[in-house]
C-alpha cells in the first residue's frame, strides 16, 4: 500500500460532478453557519480528509464565527502530497507544452466560470469586500492567461557553433516545486504560482495560509477539472509545522514564498541551505509623494483607494504620504474623504472596506495607531474601536490618518497592514526622495506631479522597485514581473513574467556532433577542442 491509500479521500467521484465541485461550500453570507466542516487537502485530484490531531478554527472576520477548520496536516499526509506530486512529475514533464497549454486554456475558463464563487470564498474568509475579492481573483487569472503564452516565452536557443556540429539550449522544469502563500491574496498568490510551474512542465505542493486556504482548494480543483492529471497540482494545510516539512523535505526543489519579513528570512535561509531554489517576497512601506502641482482631485481619490482598500491589507498599500510643500494643507480633504468611506461585511453592497482579519490583527493595528499618539503624531481620524452596528463582533479598524509622522517611530517603521495612513512633511522633492529612499523597504512608491521633469527625476532616483507617476499601486500585469526590492524581496527571480519561467526552470545546452560519413580520426585527441 503507498503512502496516499492511508489517507482517506473525501470523495471518489468524478470530478467534472457537481459532487466534487464543492470542496467549499458557495456562501455569500455573513450568516452563522449551523455546522461548519472541515477543510479537506487536495492530493492527486481529491479531496482528501485530514487525520489530523491538531486543528486551526477559521472564523468570518467579520462575525467571528466558526466557518471551517483546517487541518495541521500530518508528517504522512504530507509526504503522500510530495509523493504524488513526485509520480505526476514522470509523466507530466513528458507532455508536450502544447497539451500543457490547451490545459491551461481550459483552466483559464474555468476560473472565469466559478470567479464569483473564488471572490465569495474569499470574502467570507479573508474579510475584504466581494468587488475587492473579484480583483484578487482577476489579477491572479492574469497570469494564468499569460502562462497561456508559454509557446512563445519558452523557445531555447541553437547555434551551428562548428562544422557539422550544433548547440541548443532550452529550459526544462525543475521537477516537484512548493509555494507558501499569505493570507491577503488567496487567489492571487496561488496564482503567481501554479500556472507558470506547472505549464512548464513541474509538479506542486502549494501550502495556503491556514487562514484562508479556501481559494487555493477551489483552484486545485479547477485544475483537475481543466484536466491536469493527478498529483500535479496538490494543496496541503497547517502552519509552521507543514513549512518545515517543505523546506527540508529532498524531492522539492524550489520554494515560492509570499508573507512577513520574518517568515520569509527563516524560510529563504533553510530553504537555500537545503539546496534549494527560493523566491521570497517580503514585507512593505509604499509612500505617495504628492507635490502641489498634482491634479489634487485625482491624488486624493488614489491615495484613500489605496490606503484603505482591502483595510490596508495589501503588500502594495500606500501607507505613507510624503506631503511636499502647501500639499501638507491638504490633509482635512484627505480626512474627510477617509471618513466617508463605508466600512461594513464583505457581502454587503456598498461596503468599500471590510474587517482586517483577525482580532489579533486588530490589537495589532490599534496598538501602533495608539503608540503613533505616544511618540508624538497627531491622530487626525482614528479608527481604532470602530463598530459596525450589523457586525458588532467582527475585526473593523476604520480609516485612521495619522499626521506629524517621522522617521523613528513605530508607526513609520513597522508595517502596520491596516487601514492606516501615515503624512510626513517635506520641504523639497529632493527631500521627499531622500526620505523614501532612506526607508528599508523598496516595494513600491508613487508621484503625483503634473510636472515631467519631476516625474523624470523621481523615476531615476527612487530606490522602490514598483514605480507609479499618478498610479497609486503600480503593479505590474504578468508579461512583466512583480519587482519589489531592497528588504521586500529574497532571491533572485522575481515572481511571475519571464523571471517567474526562469525560477521554475533550469538551462539545459546540448551540443551535437552529426558528421556526414567521414574516415574517423586514427587518433585520439587529448586537446581542448577548438571547434573551428
Ligand atoms: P505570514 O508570514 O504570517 O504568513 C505567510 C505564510 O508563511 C503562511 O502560509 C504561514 O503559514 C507561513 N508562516 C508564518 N509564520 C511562519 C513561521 N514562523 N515559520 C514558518 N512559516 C510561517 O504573512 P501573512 O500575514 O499571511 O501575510 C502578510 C504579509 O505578506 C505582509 O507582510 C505583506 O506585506 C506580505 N505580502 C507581500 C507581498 C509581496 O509581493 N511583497 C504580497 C502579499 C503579501
Amino acid at each position: 500500500m503507498n503512502r496516499l491509500q492511508l489517507l482517506r479521500p473525501a470523495a471518489r467521484v468524478r470530478l467534472t460532478s457537481r459532487a466534487v465541485r464543492a470542496v467549499r461550500p458557495y456562501i455569500t453570507t455573513h450568516a452563522k453557519i449551523e455546522s461548519p466542516g472541515t477543510t479537506k487537502m487536495f492530493v492527486d485530484n481529491m479531496p482528501v480528509e485530514s487525520a489530523a490531531t491538531t486543528w486551526i478554527d477559521l472564523h468570518d472576520p467579520a462575525t467571528n464565527n466558526l466557518v471551517t477548520r483546517v487541518p495541521q496536516s500530518t508528517p504522512a499526509e504530507l509526504t503522500a502530497a510530495v509523493d504524488a506530486a513526485a509520480r505526476a512529475f514522470a509523466s507530466w514533464r513528458k507532455t508536450t507544452v502544447l497539451t500543457r497549454q490547451q490545459i491551461m486554456f481550459r483552466f483559464v475558463q474555468l476560473i472565469r466560470r466559478d470567479w464569483d464563487r473564488l471572490a465569495a470564498c474569499i470574502t467570507l474568509e479573508q474579510g475584504k469586500t466581494l468587488e475587492d475579492a473579484r480583483g484578487d481573483v482577476l489579477r491572479g487569472l492574469q497570469v494564468a492567461e499569460t502562462a497561456c503564452g508559454v509557446t512563445s516565452q519558452l523557445t531555447g536557443e541553437l547555434l551551428e557553433v562548428a562544422a557539422d556540429m550544433e548547440t541548443r539550449s532550452y529550459r526544462e522544469p525543475l521537477g516537484v516545486v512548493a509555494a507558501i502563500c499569505p493570507f491577503n491574496f488567496p487567489a492571487m498568490i496561488p496564482l503567481w504560482c501554479i500556472p507558470p510551474a506547472i505549464v512548464t512542465g513541474n509538479t506542486i505542493v502549494l501550502k495556503p495560509s491556514e487562514r484562508d486556504p479556501g481559494a487555493a482548494l477551489i483552484l486545485a480543483e479547477l485544475a483537475a477539472e481543466a484536466g491536469v492529471p493527478p498529483g500535479v497540482v496538490n494543496v496541503v494545510h497547517g502552519a509552521a509545522p507543514t513549512v518545515d516539512f517543505l523546506l527540508d523535505e529532498p524531492r522539492i526543489r524550489a520554494i515560492s514564498f509570499v508573507g512577513s519579513d520574518t517568515a520569509g528570512a527563516y524560510i529563504y535561509a533553510r530553504g537555500t541551505a537545503n539546496g534549494k531554489r527560493v523566491q521570497a517576497n517580503l514585507g512593505a512601506k509604499n509612500h505617495a509623494i504628492v507635490l502641489p502641482d498634482c491634479d489634487k482631485d485625482a491624488a486624493l481619490n488614489a491615495i484613500v483607494g489605496a490606503a484603505f482598500g482591502a483595510a490596508g491589507q495589501r503588500c502594495m498599500a500606500l501607507s505613507v504620504v510624503v506631503a511636499v510643500g502647501e500639499a501638507a494643507g491638504w490633509v482635512p480633504e484627505l480626512v474627510e474623504r477617509a471618513r466617508a468611506l463605508k466600512v461594513s461585511g464583505g457581502f454587503e453592497p456598498g461596503a468599500d472596506l471590510g474587517p482586517v482579519v483577525s482580532p489579533a490583527a486588530k490589537a495589532r493595528i490599534e496598538g501602533l495607531i495608539a503608540s503613533a499618539a505616544a511618540e508624538g503624531a497627531t491622530i487626525a481620524l482614528d479608527g481604532r474601536g470602530y463598530v459596525v452596528p450589523e457586525y458588532p463582533h467582527g475585526n473593523f479598524v476604520g480609516p485612521t490618518v495619522l499626521t506629524g509622522v517621522r522617521p523613528g517611530m513605530q508607526c513609520y517603521e513597522r508595517e502596520i497592514f491596516g487601514p492606516v495612513l501615515g503624512v510626513v512633511a517635506a520641504p523639497s522633492l529632493d527631500d521627499a526622495i531622500a526620505l523614501v529612499n532612506a526607508n528599508r523597504y523598496g516595494n513600491g512608491a508613487a508621484i503625483f506631479t503634473q510636472s515631467g521633469a519631476a516625474a523624470a527625476r523621481f523615476q531615476r532616483d527612487i530606490e522602490a522597485g514598483q514605480v507609479g507617476i499618478n498610479v497609486p499601486i503600480p503593479v505590474p500585469l504578468p508579461m512583466f514581473s512583480f519587482t519589489g526590492n531592497k528588504a521586500s524581496i529574497l532571491g533572485d527571480l522575481n515572481f511571475y513574467g519571464k523571471a517567474g519561467l526562469h525560477f521554475y526552470t533550469q538551462l539545459k545546452t546540448v551540443t551535437a556532433l552529426w558528421r556526414p560519413a567521414a574516415p574517423a580520426a586514427r587518433t585520439a585527441s587529448t586537446a581542448m577542442p577548438t571547434h573551428q
